[in-house]
């Protein structure tokens, strides 16, 4: 199969690899289609992923996923070939003092999946998660991204009719303005330097107002 392997900054290349094989727990995913995170991008640059540290490659890259069950293990009971699917990239303990927190980010044994950018991808079952059928597998690539922004609004706790700021009109800032204007917010603003990702937000939530100069931001949230 062909994937996307990262050797080293600004050194990414696609090369034949097998397609790998399953455990009795794990489930072979046909990617459709994979997203490019930040945390790809950081890594492409040669810099520190989010709280990770910098990948040496060569390493297979990519955890934003969407596809179809190829195969399953013996062990898997809840999905089975041809089912539409999405996966969480990473498992945790479930065990650890973090873990029972709810604060699975930070468990010690975590184990972090990728290797999406590929035509197959293996995880284990408990990680895979079945997409309902009115979403397509191109938009289902963005579930990973889309949760984190929920999680994001419900700790920022915005309620009906307030102002919200996004700062940054990146994939992420452009799922938090869409989840501010469904959550009900009166008027979103939205913060961003680079003044080519201006009409995007306008495009994706009307009653978004738009800055480019984060002075400007600053003054109005002053207000
Ligand atoms: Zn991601
Ligand atoms: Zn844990």
């Amino acid at each position: 199969m062909k994937a996307a392997v990262f050797y080293g900054k600004h050194d990414l290349r696609v090369e034949d690899r097998p397609v790998p094989s399953i455990g009795s727990d794990e489930v072979l995913i046909r990617v459709a289609y994979c997203g490019i995170c930040g945390s790809d991008v950081h890594t492409f640059e040669g810099m520190q992923a989010n709280i990770h540290a910098r990948p040496a490659g060569p390493l297979a890259m990519g955890h934003e996923v969407s596809g179809t069950v190829a195969e399953v293990g013996a062990e898997v009971t809840t999905c089975r070939p041809g089912d539409r699917v999405t996966c969480i990239p990473w498992v945790t303990c479930g065990a650890c003092p973090y873990c029972r927190r709810g604060l699975v980010n930070h468990c010690p044994k975590k184990k972090l999946l990728g290797g999406a950018m590929a035509e197959y991808v293996v995880a284990p079952q408990g990680a895979v998660y079945h997409l309902p059928d009115a979403i397509s597998l191109r938009r289902a690539a963005l579930a990973e991204p889309l949760s984190c922004c929920v999680w994001a609004t419900d700790l920022a706790g915005l309620r009906s009719g307030e102002t919200a700021v996004v700062i940054g009109a990146g994939t992420m800032g452009l799922l938090l303005s869409l989840l501010a204007r469904c959550g009900g917010a009166a008027q979103t603003i939205v913060s961003e330097p680079n003044p080519t990702r201006a009409p995007s937000p306008r495009a994706w939530a009307p009653r978004s107002s738009w800055t480019h100069a984060r002075s400007t931001w600053r003054r109005r949230c002053a207000i």
